[in-house]
């Protein structure tokens, strides 16, 4: 307070009445010390807001920055970020930087929307791999199917490798436009699309339910809570619940076992990745994708990585999270290295420091591309086999 007021002395200095530049800095020393005061008032405890703690670290460890990735990477998670050429060129230039070899562009979209889309990403060949979304138009009327399934042999036809991101949170597949409110994954109206996906060899990324802090009580326990409550779904009437959504899951990958299925995001199962590992070994044609759950993961470097070296062949590595440089390389330093209690304030917001999981060169080699390259390529295989 007292070089609070010494500034304002200062600031009626009349000597510097005159001269603006003079004003100008005086002024800015004025508003850094009020930013101080109000951070050094913010340091209380008592008076310190949950969403205003951003922790550093200050241990002295190991902290190591990854420039590359250490193998070449497919991104199986990604949409269309890229709105413009340049957008485009940017983003290809940071994959060339990071080492990101593909990107699988969910654009979610059909008919025109899609055709624009395929349009875009077509100008860098082998580069970037782009899915269509399903037409739900009248799904609550009778007849429907054939329509969907002629528009999906379309988008095929046009380019498309695979569907997705398809998504359920419990009141129904709401991704893609228009929703498919009430209908769920398992539904059998979703029958012959699922089965055309298969005869096609479309592998299909599907989003079922949500990390389980998003249905725990937005209170003093729940230890996800800055994330979960942006997310939150405890309040949600009428909807599946995180364990109905994954037997809606679990129902669609057997019933359609020539269809491969990527459920993103560890299938929201971070918090217990026993029941991932579950549908794994009941389901051979589904995979995960690690996308946007590195912090989720990051909180428990031993058992998340006793998961991928158990599951090496069944993860496949995806962002979710934009296109920036720093954002891939914080993905790496959380795989790839040892480097322990460290934030990431740009990407995630739990109050939890991450934990690098250390993983060896031939669980990344697998997570990183084989895995995907695999998927494609099976999808493919079935397909064939079905002719
Ligand atoms: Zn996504």
């Amino acid at each position: 307070m007292n070089s609070f007021r010494a500034c304002l002395a200062f600031q009626r200095n009349r000597r510097d009445v005159a001269r603006p530049a003079a004003r100008r800095r005086h002024a800015q020393v004025l508003l850094l010390m009020l930013a101080w005061g109000a951070a050094a008032q913010g340091t209380s405890p008592e008076q310190l807001l949950l969403k205003d703690f951003k922790p550093r670290s200050i241990y002295r460890v190991p902290a190591t920055k990854i420039e590359r990735a250490r193998h070449p990477v497919i991104d199986m998670h990604a949409h269309d970020y890229a709105k413009t050429d340049e957008q485009l060129a940017a983003w290809v230039r940071t994959m060339d930087e990071v080492g990101i070899e593909k990107a699988v562009v969910l654009s979610q979209a059909h008919g025109k929307a899609f055709d624009a889309v395929i349009a875009r990403y077509r100008k860098y060949p082998g580069r970037f791999s782009v899915w269509c979304g399903f037409d739900f138009t009248g799904y609550d009327q009778p007849g429907f199917g054939p329509a969907a399934v002629t528009e999906l042999e379309r988008c095929f036809k046009a380019g498309a490798e695979g569907v997705g991101e398809m998504g359920d949170k419990g009141k129904g597949l709401s991704f893609t436009r228009p929703a498919a409110w009430g209908m769920h994954f398992d539904d059998p109206r979703m029958d012959p699309l699922l089965e055309k996906c298969g005869e096609l060899g479309m592998p299909v990324n599907i989003h079922v339910a949500d990390p389980m802090w998003m249905y725990e009580p937005m209170d003093q326990f729940n230890d996800g809570l800055m994330n979960a409550y942006q997310w939150r779904l405890d309040n949600q009437t009428n909807a599946l619940s995180h364990a109905e959504l994954m037997g809606t899951l679990e129902r669609a990958a057997k019933k359609h076992p020539r269809t491969l299925f990527v459920a993103c995001h560890f299938a929201n199962c971070c918090y217990d990745l026993a029941r991932l590992g579950a549908m794994f070994d009941s389901c051979p044609n589904l995979y995960a994708d690690i996308s946007a759950r590195f912090a989720e993961t990051a909180a428990i470097p031993r058992a998340a990585a006793r998961f991928y070296r158990k599951y090496q062949d069944r993860l496949v590595y995806g962002t979710d999270m934009g296109r920036g440089k720093e954002m891939y390389q914080t993905t790496f330093r959380v795989l790839e290295t040892e480097d322990e209690h460290f934030y990431d304030w740009n990407l995630f917001t739990y109050h939890w420091p991450l934990y690098g999981l250390g993983l060896s060169d031939e669980v990344l080699s697998r997570v990183y591309r084989e895995n995907a390259q695999t998927v494609l390529q099976k999808a493919r295989a079935n397909a064939q086999s079905a002719r």
